[in-house]
């Protein structure tokens, strides 16, 4: 019978004498049921490059290096990495980069490493600390990845997953939606980590669409969308007129000539439209000035 995760976390743990490090947001998943159910979600095949970030102990990467083509993993805690290249060192298939994912240049390191891939699917137990910063930098950045497969804290998935009228629908599920077509897969108990974090977590998928968007070309979208959910409670006009200093008569104006109400609030719009609006808006003369 192969030993469970949990045990080998924690005999690595005492073996080594390592101590879990809260800064790097180090959470180690210890269920064997749950790593499994990631891989699967994750639609990996012999053909798949992925892309961990954080691979911690190697609870997760001991299950993506048995099925992917190749597992490129990004550990920013110099002392797991003698611990990680003996654990993977059979695993011709494992490329270790020891550094801050932040700082990297996921495409270039893709390219240096690996050539050409068919698919590549970053897969991820996320430090909390990096949800956003790492999400909002690889879609920015990154012309390559296909899928992300993400474990989050789950009030986080919430948002990011959330449709027009619900309590967690906000400028950045807008972002998502149009970045990705984002889908919200499990809850995750926060009883199967170690050390456990004060809340649940869950696992997320976010299918990237290419072909629709270039991210470094519309930055401005991007800050209407922020200014439109600046204050939820707030009506479109308040919050786009304290973003851009146009008069409310011209935003009303506006809003009347694409069919919203001028009570509108961003939350009840889907969206595909609020994106519809912000490129209106842009192209807009007495908006823009
Ligand atoms: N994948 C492991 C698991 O599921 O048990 C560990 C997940 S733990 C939540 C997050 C991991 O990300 C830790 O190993 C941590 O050291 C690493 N990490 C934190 N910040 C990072 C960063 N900026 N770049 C790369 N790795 C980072």
């Amino acid at each position: 019978m192969s030993v469970s995760t949990s045990r080998k976390i924690r005999s690595l743990m005492s073996e080594q004498n390592l101590k879990t490090r809260k800064r790097f947001g180090q959470n180690y998943l210890i269920d064997d049921k749950i790593l499994k159910k990631i891989v699967s979600t994750s639609q990996i095949d012999s053909k798949t490059l992925v892309i961990e970030i954080g691979p911690g102990l190697g609870s997760l990467t001991q299950y993506l290096v048995e099925s992917a083509a190749h597992v490129l993993a990004y550990e920013i805690d110099e002392s797991l990495v003698e611990v990680l290249q003996d654990m993977f060192a059979q695993n011709d298939n494992f490329t270790l980069i020891s550094d801050d994912v932040l700082k990297r240049d996921m495409d270039a390191d893709v390219q240096a490493h690996y050539g050409e891939a068919e698919k590549i699917i970053v897969v991820a137990n996320l430090p909390y600390y990096i949800t956003t910063p790492f999400i909002m930098k690889s879609l920015e950045e990154s012309r390559k990845v296909d899928r992300y497969v993400l474990m989050l804290q789950l009030e986080v998935a919430k948002r990011l997953t959330a449709s027009k009228n619900t309590k967690d629908y906000n400028a950045l599920s807008v972002i998502m939606q149009y970045l990705t077509t984002p889908s919200f897969q499990f809850t995750v108990p926060n009883t199967v980590f170690i050390p456990r974090p004060k809340v649940d977590s869950a696992v997320i998928t976010l299918d990237v669409k290419k072909s629709k968007y270039t991210l470094p070309e519309t930055p401005e979208l991007l800050k209407f969308v922020k200014a439109c959910f600046k204050q939820r409670r707030k009506t479109l006009i308040n919050n786009l007129h304290e973003a851009y200093g146009i008069d409310k008569e011209t935003l009303k104006k506006f809003l009347h000539e694409q069919g919203f109400t001028h009570q509108i609030r961003a939350e009840a719009i889907a969206a595909d439209e609020l994106i519809k609006l912000g490129n209106d808006f842009l192209e807009n003369d007495q908006c823009s000035t």
